[in-house]
Parts: C-alpha cells; structure tokens; sequence
C-alpha cells in the first residue's frame, strides 16, 4: 500500500493511511505532523513524510488530536528514535500516556457487528495493531495559548467529548481547520458521505461531542481536513452544523 498523499493548500497537505487520516504542514524542508496513523501504518508515515520533500527528522513536533490507536500509531516511534516532541491537550496527555484508556471497548464493538461495516472494520483494526498499546512515554502539553511556533503555526482549539482532550487544529490564515474524530466526513462503518460524527460507540461523552461542534462552528474556515472520510471544502460552520443535525437526529442512542 502507497501513502495517499493529496496537497490541499501551500504547504498543507492530507494524506489518507490505511484508515486514518493525518496532515503535514510544511515549511521548506521541516514539518509539523499531526496525528500518526495506525501503528501498522508507520510506513506509510515515513513514506508521506517523503512524498513531500521532508523527513521524519526533520519534523519539529507531533500534534496529536486525541489519544486513540488509530492516531497514536508512530507517535513514540518518533519521538524515541528521532526525539520528536509529541504535544496535546494537558487533558490528553495522561491518555497518551495509557494512565486510562476512553477508546472503545472490544465488547462494545461486538454488540455493533450487526451494523454495516462494523465486522469488515474490525478485521483491518486486527491487521494493523489497533488494539496494541504504543503509549507515549513522554507527551507533553501546548507550551503556550494561542497559535504554536511550528511550521503551519496551528492554533489548538480544545473540543472535548470524542475524548476528554481532544483537539482540533485551526490555520486561520490558509482557512483549514484539521478536526480529528470530532467531526469527520466518512468511516467504514458509516454509510453517511459528508460531515458527520462517528457512530455513537467510538464517542467517549456524545453529548460533550455533539456540543463541541458549535466551538468548530465559529472557526474561519473552508477546507475540512478529518481524521477519517475525504477531504470536505466549503463552509466550516455548514459542516459542522450538518454534523449536529444529523447526530440530534439519530438521537443519543448508546453503544
Ligand atoms: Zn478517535
Ligand atoms: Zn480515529
């Protein structure tokens, strides 16, 4: 499998992994990272990192949008070969760290097999190492408020509710907003296209989730880059607003 990398603005660019997404923001030849894929994605990792004429050396910090497997993947790979910072939310990093685990439960998923998609996605989880631990031995939190001295210069915005620390990255001046699993535009087990939240089991508090939408709604925007489905361009606030219609309409049914 080729890492399926797609420039979407100057020096920002989506690059689609084996079922999570993450984005590189480049300035010349050093990067910021966020998010890392599955662990069985690291190759991928690197070969993005490539693909855009960096390096994993070369990368002046991880950000990560919440402590999932599927986010995680590399993230301690990086840093203990490479001593790439890994940053997040202060209410993440003890999630990174595997203090406590907000990630479904395998139980869970077992009682959702009957929904499309569940089992297909269950099989690829297995394949590449998403009910392996790669905690991070040492995350550390933002340094600051306001916008990170790091290529891309993001702004962590924190959307709690998908996890208690879950961040999205805001980059006001090119209109993007990078939103994790806070609000996405497809999944395997979704038969949904467009904005969205993810089914109600991968939430580890719908309601915090379904209002953590109104802060991404009144983020500058016109370029959607999720950490799962395609790439969505238009309206922030319109994706984000479909996203909580469509969550009160499927109501807070639990997992
Ligand atoms: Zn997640
Ligand atoms: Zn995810």
């Amino acid at each position: 499998m080729r890492a399926d990398v797609r420039q979407v603005a100057d020096g920002a660019y989506l690059v689609h992994g084996s079922d999570t997404n993450w984005v590189i923001l480049t300035d010349g030849d050093t990067a910021t990272l966020v998010d890392t894929g599955y662990p069985g994605d690291r190759q991928l990792v690197l070969d993005s990192l490539a693909a855009v004429g960096s390096k994993p050396e070369a990368v002046a910090a991880v950000l990560i949008t919440h402590a999932h497997n599927d986010h995680l993947g590399s993230a301690e790979y990086l840093r203990s070969t490479y001593g790439t910072p890994v940053l997040l939310h202060e209410a993440e990093v003890p999630h990174a760290r595997r203090e406590f685990l907000q990630q479904v439960s395998v139980g869970a998923v077992l009682r959702n097999t009957w929904r499309p998609g569940v089992v297909p996605w269950l099989v690829h989880v297995l394949r590449v190492g998403g009910t392996q631990q790669h905690p991070v031995s040492a995350p550390e939190a933002f340094p600051t408020a306001g916008p990170l001295d790091l290529p891309g210069r993001p702004v962590p915005v924190h959307t709690p509710g998908h996890t208690d620390g879950h961040t999205v990255y805001h980059l006001p001046h090119l209109g993007i907003v990078i939103s994790g699993d806070a609000l996405v535009s497809g999944h395997r087990t979704s038969r949904l296209h467009g904005p969205q939240l993810l089914p109600v089991m991968f939430d580890h508090a719908r309601t915090r989730t379904v209002d953590s939408l109104e802060l991404i709604a009144g983020l500058d925007g016109d370029i959607l880059l999720p950490g799962h489905g395609p790439v969505h361009r238009g309206s922030v606030r319109e994706a984000a607003e479909q996203a909580r219609d469509r969550a009160r309409r499927t109501g807070p049914a639990r997992p």
